[in-house]
């Protein structure tokens, strides 16, 4: 007689993996902010503290502190059609020599971790000795956010708005050739248009490159991710006054607009925002500073356009089109060793202050949302100096060019300065070289990682 016994043991086997899978845990979370907020340095960061856990490194991930975290790999992505965010790569620039910083985010990208655990306590404990979270880090520009607004516009506002902006000082400087560029075609040729359309994308760099201009739209004229020269993409804003609904041109780019809204913007909601449980916005308040106030004014005003991703309350736009799931949000005012340590909690109020109105909304929209000021991959070493009336806060590190240099960052405002402020004295929060000697698998200097990390993952690895 055939023995049972190897049989149910087998199934017995089984049984237990299907149960301790049903135990590991999905986090997906969205890493966004506009361009040059630094979610390529974050990312990256993220990725190495968790590959190479270090109580030392990260003193306040309450995880690691309590030796409950086993290991951390990196894991084959589960969307196959997405990039893969290159840490391999911003790990090489970061290790050159000299230091180079990583190159910026440009699209959509992703990295998945696995994080072996033993679990806190009660029924997972006495299920499994050890669990598995899956990590999804997913990077995507915050200027695609900025898209948002435009469902509710119909083609005629759109003009209006963008004129307003683009007409004033101090952006006319740099727009005024292409607004008569833009006057001066008439005609629905497709080639022409295309041409005014590409002639708006650069003019949307140059305005973000040199004057410091946040409010860019469309998002993927500035970051066009896989749809670079698709004619989807080949429309502008007319002259308010040239917006004629019997024009053939009107006609063409009015077309145009709405496949935008309906093919671009709606599917990266549908088919990637509504599938993040957790996300990151990365807000970087010291570059808005170092241009003056029409700046940091239009910076206040695009995160408020970017925040609008989250507001879904009931009969919010987001609401009516999908049924979002974000549990945690968290506003990171990131480069925080550009300043001294005393100046990070003014830091966090003007970063507060610029959210404005929106942000306090968010809380009460249902997830659970924080500010937090850190710094990815920190280039700089506290200190202090004696001027002659006592001790002043420096930062010392190395320029872009290599050359050593100590800073006096001073003060950090705690809201919006007055006009005359920048013309008295300004702000030079300018960029600093990535640290030296960092290797591949060396420690990384920081600032607050650990508190990021413990905010991000703490529950799930409870
Ligand atoms: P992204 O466009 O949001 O991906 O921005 P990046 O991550 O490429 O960062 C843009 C630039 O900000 C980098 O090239 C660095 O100059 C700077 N940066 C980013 N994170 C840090 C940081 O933690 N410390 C310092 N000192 N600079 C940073």
């Amino acid at each position: 007689m055939v023995s049972l016994t190897p049989h149910l043991k087998r199934f017995g086997k089984q049984l237990e993996q299907i149960a301790y899978r049903g135990l590991d845990q999905h986090l997906r979370i969205g890493i966004t902010g506009l361009s040059r907020a630094g979610k390529t340095a974050l990312i990256t960061s993220i990725v190495h503290q968790l590959t190479h856990a270090n109580r030392q490194q990260l003193p306040m991930w309450q995880a690691l502190a309590q030796g409950r975290v086993l290991g951390v790999q990196r894991v084959p992505q589960p969307d196959l059609t997405m990039l893969p965010f290159d840490y391999d790569g911003a790990m090489t620039a970061l290790t050159s020599n000299p230091p180079q910083w990583p190159e910026s985010t440009r699209g959509l990208a992703e990295i998945r971790l696995a994080i072996r655990f033993a679990p806190q306590g009660g029924i997972k404990r006495q299920l499994a000795d050890h669990l598995t979270l899956y990590l999804d880090l997913v990077d995507y520009p915050g200027e695609w956010l900025l898209d948002l607004p435009l469902l509710e516009l119909d083609y005629g506002s759109w003009c209006q708005q963008q004129w307003q902006w683009l007409e004033q000082q101090p952006w006319l400087e740099v727009s005024q050739r292409w607004l008569q560029l833009s006057q001066q075609q008439s005609g629905a040729d497709e080639t022409q248009v295309a041409e005014v359309a590409q002639h708006y994308s650069k003019l949307l760099q140059q305005l973000r490159l040199e004057q410091g201009a946040t409010f860019l739209q469309p998002g993927r004229a500035l970051l066009p991710g896989d749809l670079e020269g698709t004619p989807i993409l080949a429309f502008y804003p007319q002259q308010p006054q040239q917006v004629d609904q019997n024009s053939a041109l009107t006609q063409m780019l009015t077309q145009r607009f709405e496949a935008y809204k309906e093919q671009v913007v709606k599917p990266f909601y549908r088919n990637h925002f509504s599938k993040f449980d957790r996300q990151l916005v990365l807000i970087d308040s010291l570059a808005a500073l170092n241009h003056g106030r029409a700046q940091v004014e239009q910076m206040s005003q695009s995160l408020q356009g970017v925040l609008q991703s989250f507001h879904y309350g009931p009969g919010s736009l987001l609401r009516r089109m999908l049924s979002p799931r974000i549990d945690k949000l968290l506003f990171v005012a990131g480069k925080a060793d550009h300043i001294s340590i005393d100046q990070h909690t003014n830091l966090l109020a003007l970063t507060d202050s610029l959210m404005g109105a929106s942000g306090k909304r968010i809380r009460f929209s249902g997830a659970q949302s924080e500010s937090m000021v850190l710094s990815a991959i920190r280039a700089s070493e506290p200190g202090q100096v004696d001027d002659g009336s006592g001790p002043v806060a420096v930062i010392r590190g190395f320029d872009q060019q290599q050359n050593r240099v100590m800073r006096f960052p001073g003060e950090v405002p705690r809201q919006l300065p007055p006009e005359h402020f920048w013309r008295q004295q300004g702000f030079d929060f300018t960029p600093l070289a990535p640290p030296r000697e960092l290797t591949v698998d060396g420690p990384m200097p920081h600032m607050r990682m650990d508190h990021l990390i413990d905010w991000m993952l703490g529950d799930k690895l409870s």
